[in-house]
Parts: C-alpha cells; structure tokens; sequence
C-alpha cells in the first residue's frame, strides 16, 4: 500500500509523502514574512502554539533559524489555499490569505498527531473545492451549551469548515434575546445565549476562520414567540410550548403591522449582533390555512393586490430581504417556495431532493445545498450513511457542472435536535459523517477515494477527535435493502406531516 498522509480532508491538488521525519520542539521558533501584517504575524503565533500544544519564539524571516516559516505565496492561488512543506531541516507554509495559513497548520496539527515520533517529510499543495463549507446546528429544539459551542467551532475549523449555521429559533425554542421583546427569552423558562456570549462566539469562531451564520425563522415555525406575543399571531392564542417534531400551523400574522414590526426588529437586532453578510430567515414549511382565515392577512393581500396567500408569503420574504439589505445583509432561505416572484439577491438553501431533479424550473441556483439523504446528520445512518454523505460532493460538482459553476455556493451539513438531546447522542450523529461532509466539500471530486478515508477514519478519527463518541464502524453504511425500507419509510412520515399541515412538497 502506498504510504498516505491522513489529513481529513485530504488535500485537493498535491500530496507527496517524502522520506524522513521533523520533530517539532518546545519552544519552537517560528518566522513570519513581512508580507505579513504585524498583527497578522501576531495571531499566527498564537494559533501555532494552540493547535500544536506547543510555546513559540518568534525568530527573524531572515537566516534559517526557524523552525516553521510562515510565507506569503504571491503565485495565484485560492485565498484558502495553501502550500505545506515538511522537510528534515524545517516546515515551511505558504498561503495567499490568513484562513490558508491556518488551514496548513491544521494539517500539519493532525500529521503531528497522527506520528508520535516526528512530523513526515511531505510535500502538500491544497485548495478548497467550495467556498462555503458549512454546519447547521438547531440549537432551538435542544439547547447547546455555549461551552460546547465553542468545541464545534473547534471541530469545524480543525476540518477546515468555515461556516456555523445556527438555528437560533423554532417553535419549540427561541435562543435569540430581543431588546424590544424580552418576553421571548426572559421568563419563558428556557435557556437562551446572551447577546454578549453571541459576540464572544463571533469572535472566537473569527479567529479560526468559521463564520457564524445565523437563523431565525419566519414567518412559520414561530410558535415560541406566539407563546409569549400571541397578538401577533393570526387567531390571537393561546399557544403553548411544543415538544417533538411537527409542522405547526400558527405562524406570525403578516396583515397585523404589529407582527411586521416585530419580524423587523428582530431581524435588526440580529443583523447588529453577527457581522457576516448573511441572515437565514427559514421561510420553510408554512402552512397558510391560517391566512386564509384572516381578516386582516386577507385585507392585506387585497390592498396589495395580490392573488392568493402564497403571493402574500413572496411579499413578506421580499420586504424582510429588502430590510436587511439595508443592514448590507443577504437573506438566506430554505428553497421550499422559491420562485422566479422573490427578490434575486435571496440565496437559496435546497434541502429537497426532488428540486432541481429534471425540473429546470425549479432549480434556483446560485444555492447552498443540503439534500436530505446526504446532509441530514440527525437521521440515522440507515438513512444517511457515511458513502451517502462522502459521495455529495460529486454530485455537487456535477450540478455545478451541469448549471454553472456559480450554482454551486457551497454545501452544509445539518443537525436538527428534536431528537438529538445530549452531548452524546450529538457526537453520535456527528462522527464520522462530519468528516466525510467536510471531504466532499473541500476535496477536489476527482480525489476522492471512499477506500483510502475509511482507512484514514479508522485508524486516526479517535485520535484527531479524542473526547468524541463515533458510531461502531459496523454502522457506518448498513447494508442496501435496510437502507431503501429506512428510506421509502422516512419519506412517507415527511410527506405525511406536510399533508398534515397542508403543504404540497
Ligand atoms: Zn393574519
């Protein structure tokens, strides 16, 4: 066999393993061109002694004193990418920007782990394969820890995902406090983040490259807020707290100005706290029976024009991206409704499988996908197993391939905790089919090798990831007709649930 070098993900352009091995002392000296800014320079030693548990000494560029030297590379490269270089005298990283000086010290952070005895020899060129490389976590239905927030930026950042979805309301949970409306979380007997612990996370999270994207939605899936503002919603209440799965058919009143407003101010109030360009707004899953039993939401959609409730939806989605584009942000939102009626700067979020399949129409690229049998990490792995998960990035670059390669924003892996209720059971759902998420983002397709990361899984997941459970290798990919049965029986409850709730799919 020949001998690999167990990075996850593995390396998109070159990867050579070279005879000879490079301790790493403590301290180690570190150099830093002075392509570098001071304070680039600064937070690049601090990362080095973090991820490789070791001090550093900062030495000059100049001679050959260093131990790792940290380059800028001017050829063109991906302002991800980088180039890593092992060799017995010293390392060497290059890269264009800062996430690719990062990304080559996570590799080298898990070829020191992976070799008691001494870094390899190795020579690494590597870029990513999609920009956006995400992971949603419903912090909604279960409440997540803010300790335990900080360990998944981590993770995401060791296996260079760069995005922390977080769905920060539903129907069973707001998490998200709102100045003009403390009801929401003050009193509502669940536990929230602060606002301060939010910044915090932000800038944590900044530091190894993952971006927060957070998620708020509406107008359905509002439950929560109706329990403790139940005039904003169409029948005036009372509501209580749900638990378990759903499609609920309360949802915010969008002929009450009230409602607008409050929809409005939660969505400045967001924009405020997180500073990357993007809000998630869901807009999934809206059962619109309660609109057409309105006077007010019918009253709206006749001064409006409109035709039918499905028109008043496209107008509400249309003045909330609107608004936040006022805040410099793009509104994100689960594809369900999307047509060529919204506003073009929403950005889809396709979790479908159905959309996009031989119905030209009703693919709305550009898109972040997370197709159900391949991104769900709350299902089990009779429904989405790790070939499942590791095989996606084929088929995005395929899509990519066959609509542009702007189709293809990126990808996300998600996580809804409706059932997912403890550390545990999370890193269950989570390993190994994060891993293999973040090979089909990141890994160019045509390197894939379903053999050679099962290889590299199993031999050194454990020690990458050392406080995690992973499910029994056994599990990982249950044998076809489990997998077809699980399947055809998941969809059924899917498609029932929306029948339920009055939704075609
Ligand atoms: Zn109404």
């Amino acid at each position: 066999m020949k001998p690999l070098l167990p990075i996850i993900p593995y390396p998109s352009q070159e990867v050579r393993r070279l005879p000879g091995l490079f301790l790493l002392s403590d301290p180690l000296a570190v150099s830093v061109s002075s392509d570098w800014s001071g304070q680039e320079a600064d937070a690049f030693l601090s990362l080095v002694g973090e991820l490789l548990s070791v001090r550093t000494v900062r030495v000059p560029a100049e001679g050959n004193r260093a131990a790792i030297r940290i380059g800028r590379r001017m050829s063109p490269m991906n302002d991800e990418g980088y180039a890593l270089d092992v060799g017995t005298e010293g390392i060497s990283i290059e890269a264009m920007g800062s996430s690719g000086v990062l990304y080559g010290l996570q590799s080298l952070r898990q070829l020191k782990t992976a070799y008691a005895d001494g870094v390899p020899c190795c020579h690494v060129v590597d870029e990513p394969m999609l920009p956006w490389r995400g992971f949603m976590l419903d912090v909604a239905r279960t409440f997540c820890p803010f300790d335990d927030l900080l360990r998944i930026v981590d993770i995401l950042s060791g296996l260079k995902l760069n995005m922390l979805h977080l769905h920060l309301s539903d129907d069973q949970g707001w998490r998200f406090p709102v100045d003009g409306y403390p009801a929401l979380v003050e009193g509502s007997g669940h536990d929230w983040y602060t606002k301060q612990q939010l910044r915090d996370l932000v800038s944590y999270a900044a530091r190894r490259h993952v971006s927060i994207v957070p998620e708020i939605d509406m107008p359905g899936h509002v439950l929560s807020a109706l329990v403790e503002y139940p005039r904003f919603s169409c029948s005036g209440g009372p509501f209580s707290l749900p638990t378990g799965e759903g499609i609920f058919s309360d949802i915010l009143c969008i002929g009450n100005d009230d409602a607008i407003a409050f929809a409005k101010t939660v969505v400045a109030e967001v924009c405020e706290v997180f500073p990357a360009p993007f809000i998630h707004l869901g807009g999934d899953e809206i059962p619109l029976q309660a609109w057409r039993s309105c006077p007010k939401c019918q009253r709206r959609k006749l001064s409006l024009g409109l035709a039918d409730e499905r028109a008043l939806l496209r107008w509400f989605c249309n003045e909330i991206a609107r608004y936040a584009r006022q805040f410099g942000k793009q509104v994100i939102l689960w594809s369900d409704y999307i047509d060529g009626g919204y506003v073009p700067y929403i950005l889809p979020q396709v979790w479908n499988p159905l959309v996009g399949r031989g119905k030209e129409d009703r693919l709305p690229h550009p898109a972040i996908y997370s197709e159900y049998f391949h991104t769900y990490l709350d299902m089990g792995h009779d429904l989405v197993p790790l070939r499942n998960v590791y095989g996606y990035g084929k088929m995005l670059r395929s899509m990519a391939h066959a609509n542009g390669d702007d189709a293809v924003v990126g990808a996300e892996l998600l996580l809804w905790t409706e059932y997912v209720t403890t550390r545990e059971d999370r890193d269950l759902h989570m390993f190994p089919r994060l891993l293999a998420g973040a090979e089909a983002f990141w890994t160019d397709f045509r390197r894939a090798d379903y053999r050679r990361f099962l290889r590299i899984v199993e031999q050194y997941a454990a020690s990458y990831f050392p406080d995690i459970s992973i499910v029994l290798r056994t599990q990982w990919d249950p044998p076809l007709p489990i997998r077809l049965v699980s399947r055809w029986k998941r969809w059924r409850r899917v498609k029932r649930n929306s029948t339920q709730a009055g939704i075609v799919l």
